[in-house]
C-alpha cells in the first residue's frame, strides 16, 4: 500500500510551465494558498532545460508592447544573473521563484492522474509523485489547469476540443472547409556550439538518412547564416498529439540525429568547426485539448482587436499556425506555416479562461478557450505569462470573496483589472487609478517635468512616452498639506522594453534559450538595460522638518519595486544616484538621464 498525503489549498494549480508558474506566483502573491503539481523535476515547460524554447510576446513584433508583470522581473534577473545564459542558472531562477515563494507549495515530479468531480464541481484532484512513491490528494476552492494537455478535461467532463475549425463554425478566414482534427506537431530541439578545431560526427546507425536537402524537405539548416532554431523538426500533427506522443518522440529522435549527421556530412553548411552539444529528449509540445470557456476567442478578434470589458491578458504575436504535415511538408517558401502579422495588440477576455461547464475550473497556458487560428497566436509563452498572471490575480481575488470564477469574472473585474495594472500588467486602454494618497499631495521635481509620473500608463506606447525625464542627484517630492501615514511607495523605472537601449549582445535580451552558439559569443555577455536606475535613495520628511533617509538602494535590476515605508511623514522624496565611476571614467547600467514611468505613495 503506498502513502497518500492530503493537502488543502484556495487554489490547485497543475503543471509548472510558464503558465501554471505565473498562475501560482500571482495567486499566492495576493494572500491565496497554493499548491502547484508538477510532473517534471524542472519547471518552465518548454522554456525549461528539458526543452529549451525561448519565451516569444507581443513584444517580440511591436518592441513597445513587451510584457511586464512577472514576465519582466523574470527576465531582467535572468539578464542581470545569467548573462551567459546557462540552463542551469535559469532552472534555478524559476524553481527560486516558485520554491521560495511565501504560499505556494510546489509538487514536483508529481503527474495529476485523477479527479473527484460532483455535479460538475471539482472536489479534489490526485498526483503521483514518482520520487517519493506517494499519492497527494489536493482540496481546493479553484483547480488552474495549466498542464497543456488539458488532464483535466478527460478527468471532469470539461468541455474541449481538439483540431481545426470550419470556416462555417466560427467564420474565421483562415478556417477550413471542413473541420479536421489535425494539429500543430511536437518538435525536439536541439543545442550546439562552434568549437576553434574540425569536430566530427558519427550518427547512430538508427537515425535517418538525409542526403541532400531535398530529403531533408528544404528546411533551413545553414550555419553560415543563422536564421532558424529546429522547430521545424516537427512531427504529429496528424496522429494524436497526446495517446501518440512516445510514438511520434522516437520518429523525432531519428530526424534530430538525421539532420545534424545531414549538416556535418552530406555538404558545406558551414559546420566543420561545430560541435553537437544537446539534443532534447523530451519533445516540446505545441498543442492537443482547448478547453471550452464562455467565450471563444477567434481569429476575428485576434486581428481586430475587439474591445472586451472583462480584458486581463494581451497578446500581439503573429498568426503562427504549423501546418499539421510538419517536417514532411517542403518549407520552400515557407509552404509549411501559415502566417499573418497583426497590427495592434489584441485583447484577451477573463471570459476565455474559465470553464463553461465545470464551475470551479479555469486555465492557463497554450490550452485556453480560443480557436485553433486564435492559438496560433495566443499559444507564445509572452502571452502564455501574462495570461497566467491575469488567472492567478483572478483566482486570488475570486477566493478571496467566496466566489466562483465566472461570478467573479461578473462582479469583480474591475477590482481584477486594477490588481493587474498595480502590479505592472499592461492593459491596452485601461489606465491605472493614482493612489488616494498621492492624489493628496502635491508633486513637485528639481528638474524638468513630472507630471507623466501619475498618468496611469506606465510605459511607452502609442508614440506618447509616458515618462519623466529626470537627472541623477536632482530629486522628485511629494509634499502634504498635513503629515501623513504613509504605507509605501511605488516605482516604475525605464527597463528598456523595446530592448534599443541594451547593452551586449542583442540576440540574447528577450529570450532565455540559445541554440546556437558560435564561437563569436564566446566572449560575449548577454545585455542589461542601459537606462534601468541601479542606485536611488527615498527621503523622508518628519513632523519636526527633519529629512531622513528612509532607504537607499544601491544595486537595483527591476522595473518595477514597492517599498514598505510605514512612517508619517510631511513630504516624500525619491533621489536617483549616480553610478559614475571617476577613475574609470564609466559608468554602469543606470546612466545621468534616468527615466522613470511612475514614483507614488500609497
Ligand atoms: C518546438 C516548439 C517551439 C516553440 N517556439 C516558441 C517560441 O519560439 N516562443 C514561444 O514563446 N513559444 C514557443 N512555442 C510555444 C510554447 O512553448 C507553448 O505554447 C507553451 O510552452 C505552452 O505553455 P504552457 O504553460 O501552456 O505549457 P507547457 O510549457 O507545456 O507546460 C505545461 C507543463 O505541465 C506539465 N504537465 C503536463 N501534464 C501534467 C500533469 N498531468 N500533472 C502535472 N504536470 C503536468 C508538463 O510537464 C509541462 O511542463 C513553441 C512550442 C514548441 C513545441
Amino acid at each position: 500500500m503506498l502513502n497518500t498525503k492530503k493537502h488543502w489549498a484556495d487554489i490547485c494549480v497543475i503543471g509548472g510551465g510558464i503558465g501554471g508558474m505565473f498562475t501560482a506566483i500571482s495567486a499566492a502573491r495576493h494572500g491565496a494558498k497554493v499548491v502547484l503539481m508538477h510532473d517534471r523535476p524542472v519547471l518552465g515547460g518548454n522554456a525549461s532545460s528539458e526543452i529549451r524554447m525561448w519565451i516569444s510576446g507581443a513584444g517580440t513584433r511591436v518592441r513597445d508592447l513587451q510584457e511586464t508583470g512577472i514576465m519582466e522581473e523574470l527576465l531582467l534577473e535572468n539578464m542581470y544573473r545569467n548573462p551567459t545564459r546557462n540552463f542551469t542558472t535559469w532552472d534555478a531562477l524559476l524553481y527560486e521563484k516558485v520554491r521560495f515563494e511565501e504560499n505556494i507549495e510546489l509538487l514536483l515530479n508529481c503527474t495529476c492522474c485523477e479527479a473527484k468531480t460532483e455535479n460538475n464541481h471539482i472536489e479534489s484532484i490526485k498526483g503521483f509523485q514518482l520520487t517519493t512513491y506517494t499519492w497527494h490528494e489536493v482540496n481546493a476552492k479553484i483547480f488552474v489547469d495549466s498542464s497543456g494537455d488539458s488532464i483535466l478535461a478527460p478527468l471532469t467532463g470539461a468541455e474541449f476540443k481538439v483540431g481545426r475549425e470550419a470556416k462555417s463554425e466560427l467564420n474565421e478566414e483562415f478556417g477550413l472547409e471542413v473541420a479536421d482534427s489535425h494539429t500543430m506537431g511536437m518538435s525536439i530541439m536541439m543545442q550546439c556550439r562552434e568549437t576553434d578545431h574540425p569536430v566530427t560526427y558519427t550518427p547512430p546507425a538508427w537515425a535517418y538518412d538525409f542526403p541532400d536537402d531535398q530529403a531533408m524537405h528544404n528546411k533551413p539548416h545553414n550555419l553560415y547564416a543563422i536564421n532558424t532554431n529546429f522547430y521545424w523538426i516537427e512531427l504529429g500533427g496528424m496522429q494524436n498529439s497526446i495517446d501518440d506522443t512516445e510514438e511520434i518522440k522516437d520518429e523525432l529522435l531519428k530526424i534530430a540525429f538525421g539532420v545534424w549527421d545531414h549538416i556535418k556530412n552530406h555538404g558545406d553548411h558551414g559546420a566543420e568547426n561545430w560541435d553537437l552539444e544537446w539534443v532534447g529528449f523530451l519533445p516540446g509540445k505545441r498543442e492537443s485539448r482547448r478547453y471550452m470557456g464562455d467565450y471563444v476567442l477567434t481569429q476575428h478578434d485576434v486581428e481586430n482587436c475587439t474591445p472586451f470589458s472583462d480584458v486581463v491578458a494581451y497578446g500581439g504575436w503573429q498568426i503562427d499556425n504549423h501546418l499539421p504535415g510538419g517536417f514532411r511538408m517542403d518549407a520552400k517558401g515557407g509552404a509549411h506555416l501559415q502566417k499573418r502579422r497583426l497590427s495592434e495588440p489584441y485583447l484577451i477576455p477573463l471570459r476565455s479562461l474559465y470553464s463553461k461547464n465545470i464551475d470551479n475550473l479555469m486555465f492557463a497556458g497554450r490550452n485556453i478557450s480560443a480557436s485553433h487560428i486564435a492559438f496560433s497566436s495566443t499559444r507564445v509563452m509572452g502571452t502564455i505569462g501574462v495570461i497566467g498572471q491575469a488567472v492567478g490575480t483572478a483566482a486570488a481575488i475570486a477566493t478571496k470573496y467566496d466566489l466562483l470564477p465566472r461570478y467573479a469574472a461578473q462582479t469583480k473585474i474591475e477590482e481584477i483589472q486594477a490588481a493587474l495594472l498595480e502590479d505592472d500588467c499592461f492593459l491596452p486602454g485601461l489606465r491605472r487609478e493614482i493612489s488616494p494618497l498621492a492624489k493628496k499631495a502635491k508633486l513637485t521635481c528639481d528638474y524638468g517635468d513630472c507630471t507623466n509620473l501619475i498618468n496611469g500608463l506606465d510605459r511607452r506606447i502609442w508614440g506618447n512616452d509616458n515618462g519623466y525625464f529626470g537627472k541623477t542627484n536632482k530629486s522628485i517630492t511629494y509634499t502634504f498639506d498635513q503629515p501623513q501615514f504613509v504605507n509605501g511607495v511605488r516605482l516604475v523605472m525605464d527597463s528598456d522594453l523595446d530592448r534599443e537601449y541594451t547593452e551586449g549582445n542583442p540576440d540574447g535580451l528577450h529570450t532565455s534559450a540559445v541554440l546556437f552558439f558560435p564561437a563569436s559569443h564566446n566572449n560575449t555577455r548577454f545585455g542589461f538595460p542601459k537606462c534601468l536606475i541601479k542606485r536611488y535613495r527615498i527621503e523622508i520628511l518628519d513632523e519636526n522638518g527633519q529629512w531622513d533617509t528612509a532607504l537607499e538602494i544601491t544595486n537595483n535590476h527591476q522595473r518595477f519595486v514597492k517599498h514598505a515605508l510605514n512612517k508619517i511623514a510631511k513630504a516624500v522624496r525619491f533621489t536617483p544616484l549616480s553610478t559614475y565611476h571617476s577613475e574609470t571614467k564609466t559608468e554602469d547600467y543606470g546612466s545621468s538621464t534616468a527615466h522613470l514611468f511612475n514614483f507614488e505613495l500609497f
